[in-house]
């Protein structure tokens, strides 16, 4: 019980997110503008050039990690409702996350459920985003390779997506902190994506189940009202 409240009141930050992010990218572009400035007037030595050469890459990529777990699929609103068959969507995220897969040493295992009825509905492109975000920190979490297992099953009048990982598993205490806003442990990680994703896959309806053992793995269970 006690949790649900916790989970709520995060959800209610979520919501207030947009502006916090929009400002989170308005601040390197505002960065880069100033660095760019200087390099055009002032007489600089080949070092601070470098220097503010580096500045500016790192504030644009931070810019663009931003994007890419935030809005990178977001239309613009007002959200496109629509029947969404869960095993093609399995399809596309082993798709698009197999180039950056292959990268990392790690194998995707699909195991899909043969039935036409695993149906959910929500904003396809929004939930592509959530599956992602899960996707990539999955294999983000696999630094020496591993395999990343993504199946679809159906339980009573729910459909069940299970995205698993061999990676180096979180603690209870992390598992506490996932879909908080910028909490990361990653080096450039922007902390948004976790965020992300339980923001729309509540929004659908969903629940999420995540176990997780520290060098063995973690299993982040979706569970969808079947429509
Ligand atoms: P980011 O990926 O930018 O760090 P996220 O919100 O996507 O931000 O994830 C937050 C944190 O949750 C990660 O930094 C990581 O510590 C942890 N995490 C999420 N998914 C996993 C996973 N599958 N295995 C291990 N840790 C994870
Ligand atoms: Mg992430």
């Amino acid at each position: 019980m006690q949790e649900e409240v916790i989970k709520s009141e995060k959800m209610k930050i979520v919501g207030d997110m947009a502006a916090s992010v929009a400002h989170e990218i308005r601040n390197p572009l505002t960065t880069v503008r100033g660095f760019i400035e200087l390099l055009g007037t002032a007489y600089l030595d080949k070092e601070k050039k470098d220097f503010y050469k580096r500045i500016c890459f790192e504030e644009l990529d931070r810019a663009q990690l931003i994007i890419t777990d935030y809005l990178s699929l977001a239309k613009p609103d007002p959200e496109v409702i629509e029947k969404i068959n869960i095993n093609d969507e399995i399809s596309y995220l082993s798709n698009v996350l197999l180039t950056y897969a292959n990268y990392n040493n790690i194998q995707i295992n699909e195991t899909k459920l043969k039935d036409n009825s695993l149906i959910i509905v929500g904003d396809r492109y929004k939930f592509r985003q959530a599956l992602i975000n899960i996707g990539k920190n999955a294999i983000e979490a696999m630094q020496g390779g591993g395999v990343l297992e993504l199946k679809t099953n159906k339980s009573n009048d729910h459909v069940v997506i299970v995205i698993s990982d061999t990676g180096n598993g979180m603690t209870s205490e992390q598992i506490k902190r996932l879909g908080t806003p910028y909490y990361s442990t990653k080096e450039k990680g922007t902390g948004l994506g976790t965020m992300v994703s339980f923001g729309i896959i509540k929004k659908m309806n969903g629940k999420i189940e995540i176990k997780s053992e520290i060098g063995k793995g973690t299993e982040f269970k979706l569970i969808f009202p079947n429509r």
